[in-house]
């Protein structure tokens, strides 16, 4: 794909092209048609709001289903209407109709959604979606506006999704800043795994930033070198990589009580150490970045080849070995379906069993009919975002929240979450059909939402019902020079062992050492509880600002980068303030960080996720849920919008 100039805001988003096809043409990729977001975003692109019938608008309790729970029938309907509306626009030459007013778009929103409340959410989403291409969440600002010939220098650390992010508000604010980054590379996550079968859970027109939405992905879920290559070519379209300094690790981050400043200290390429100095620090070191392996007796002692799958061993040939996988979480249900044909035999070590959502088009490219009404149809790939932002983040949230009237019994949280666990339970029988002595094992017993919930085309199943695959559910009681000994004392010997067994993901900001003002120690002060307001401050750590930090993560599989933009507004508001006040830093009021986390951890409580005992990586060592967002995605945007100066201390020199 090649990243063309525009007239938008995204680098990759050419103008729309006129429409030349014929209706036959039409015709054919209206077949391709995801419909929920059709009638509406032709309703925007030609102002003819008629599209709008009462008759073929989704139903909200269906809305998650395909193509919303629209019937064939309506589904043809919609597609007629579509076609008519899509060739009068086309005979008008392709003339998008000025901008709706606001009321308009709410009416073209809700029906989209099929008729929630959307008001609250319309500045949200005009920002979210940039239908014309605006890049709404740029900081309105400069230094050189708001405090001419002050220098407040920044270090940003990590060069991943939201680094770059950070990185490219920065710049657009004038402030001096320097990314630093272990690897040799952006990306983060996308480069370090490339583990065969890796590939986003959330659809890409959403997992991509507003302001650099793609029209063209080639697949409705990208595989990791697809992303990689995104998020590469935002750092040079954005002019980030002159301000990287990659091979260079953090190692310390220390305040200082009378400089008020941050010392950096970093290990470089050649392995010396540097020190730098900067006015606040942006930690983008991710939640899923060092590896965990499981504390397993025995585990060095191993003979054989053995590596985790976020450090994939590209130069083993596993075909024709005997290899053992360890975990059943998210990367392992994505590499093990492609490894196990080529693979002699395979062990597949389960702990707990992941639900499963079942997702047809989950390896499959975007059809070429699909792919002209992006191009062609105005913002239909922004609604196609918005339908995708709101069946998989808000509008699916009451599915995973406890209702505590809920008369049940056994586990279950509540009438709607039972329902979904019925639906995936016949989706689990339906799939391991040919081997029904499996489906004990594989159908969790834990409700869905209390783990990470992932996405499945069948190739699960057809993983674990073949011949060379065995899934094993007894403990692991050690590992041997041999392989791996389970509980009932039986010896299971391996070639290879693969590490499916996620990441540190409780340990924030490890294992850099980060010291505040007092010399108070991050990680003496957390003790393996990590805790920030909004994710992004702690009190004591002035001008330390924390992306995708303690309680930003999300599980009814919206994006991330929904929440690494929201961070980094909300951050560069802080440096807004600090610059405005003439002050050197602000840090955040105890009373405050202390009050949100209650309700944090009041709200997860009532969540799936807090609810359930099931072991998970949402859980740190003292059983707190320290990931895990459980508000609306609303309230985090509304949080976020700018920091109220009631909330901070400014510090200023003596
Ligand atoms: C396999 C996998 C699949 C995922 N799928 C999804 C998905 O479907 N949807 C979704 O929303 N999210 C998903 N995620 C979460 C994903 O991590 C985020 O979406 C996003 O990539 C996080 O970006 P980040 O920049 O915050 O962190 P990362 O991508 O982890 O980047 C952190 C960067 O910081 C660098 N770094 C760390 N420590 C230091 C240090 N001390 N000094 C210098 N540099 C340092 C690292 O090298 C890395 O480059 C997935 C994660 C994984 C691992």
């Amino acid at each position: 794909m090649a990243v063309t100039a525009s007239a938008t805001s995204s680098p990759f988003v050419a103008a729309i092209e006129p429409i030349t096809a014929t209706d036959d043409e039409i015709r054919r990729s209206l077949e391709d048609a995801e419909i929920p977001p059709l009638l509406p975003a032709l309703a925007y692109a030609t102002g003819d709001l008629s599209l709008l019938r009462d008759d073929l608008r989704p139903d909200p309790l269906s809305f998650s289903m395909a193509q919303g729970g629209l019937s064939e029938v309506q589904q043809e309907r919609a597609r007629a209407l579509a076609f008519e509306a899509i060739v009068r626009f086309r005979d008008g030459g392709s003339q998008p109709a000025p901008a709706p007013s606001d009321e308009d778009l709410l009416r073209i929103m809700e029906y989209a959604v099929g008729g929630a409340a959307m008001a609250e959410y319309l500045p949200l989403l005009e920002e979210e979606l940039a239908y014309r291409g605006e890049d709404r969440r740029a900081p309105g600002w400069s230094v050189d506006e708001v405090a001419p010939g002050t220098t407040f220098e920044v270090v940003v650390i990590g060069a991943g999704m939201s680094g770059l992010l950070a990185a490219h508000r920065l710049q657009q604010a004038g402030v001096p800043f320097v990314v630093l980054e272990k690897n040799g590379d952006v990306g983060g996550t996308w480069l370090e795994n490339s583990y065969p079968g890796c590939r986003v859970d959330n659809p890409n027109h959403n997992y991509s930033y507003a302001f650099a939405q793609r029209h063209d992905w080639p697949l409705h879920f990208s595989t990791s070198d697809v992303l990689l290559d995104y998020f590469r070519q935002c750092a040079d379209v954005f002019g980030l990589r002159e301000h990287i300094r990659f091979g260079t690790e953090v190692q310390s981050a220390e305040w200082s009580d009378s400089d008020l400043r941050w010392t950096v200290r970093v290990r470089t390429p050649a392995g010396d150490e540097e020190v730098l100095h900067a006015d606040a620090v942006i930690s983008a070191v991710g939640q899923l970045n060092r590896p965990n392996f499981p504390d397993i007796e025995g585990r060095d002692s191993f003979a054989g080849e053995s590596f985790h799958s976020a450090r994939w061993r590209h130069d083993l040939d596993l075909r024709g070995k005997r290899v053992a996988v360890i975990g059943t979480g998210a990367s392992a249900v994505q590499f093990i379906p492609e490894i196990a044909p080529e693979v002699g035999e395979l062990l597949v070590f389960q702990r707990t069993p992941p639900w499963l959502g079942p997702t047809p088009e989950y390896h499959d490219e975007v059809s070429s009919g699909l792919q002209w009404l992006y191009a062609h149809v105005p913002s239909y790939s922004e609604f196609n975002r918005f339908c995708i932002f709101w069946k998989m983040g808000d509008g699916a949230l009451h599915s995973v929240r406890v209702d505590p009237d809920h008369a049940g019994g056994g586990d279950g949280i509540s009438e709607v979450n039972e329902f979904v666990r019925a639906m995936l339970t016949g989706y689990l029988s339906v799939s391991f059909a040919p081997r029904p002595e499996l489906l004990p094992h594989v159908v969790p017993d834990y409700p869905p939402g209390a783990k990470r919930m992932l996405r499945d085309n069948g190739v699960w199943a057809g993983a674990l019902t073949r011949e060379n695959v065995r899934l094993v559910t007894d403990g692991i009681r050690e590992i041997t020079p041999a392989g791996i000994v389970t509980e009932d004392g039986v010896e299971h010997e391996v070639d290879v062992i693969v590490y499916g067994t996620g990441f540190h993901a409780s340990k924030f900001l490890t294992p850099m050492r980060v010291t505040g003002r007092g010399g108070l120690d991050l990680h003496e002060h957390w003790d393996g509880d990590a805790r920030a307001y909004l994710g992004v401050t702690v009190p004591g750590f002035p001008n330390l600002f924390c992306l995708y930090g303690p309680n930003t993560n999300i599980v009814v599989n919206g994006s991330i980068i929904y929440f690494s933009e929201c961070g980094v507004r909300y951050i560069l508001g802080c440096i807004e303030h600090v610059l405005r006040s003439g002050a050197a830093a602000l840090d955040v009021r105890p009373e405050v960080h202390d009050e949100f986390n209650e309700r944090v951890d009041a709200e997860n409580r009532l969540m799936a996720w807090g609810w359930s005992e099931v072991n998970s990586w949402y859980k740190n060592e003292h059983g707190r849920v320290a990931q895990n967002w459980p508000f609306t995605l609303l309230e985090y945007w509304q949080r976020t919008l700018r920091p109220d100066p009631a909330d901070f201390e400014l510090l200023r020199l003596a």
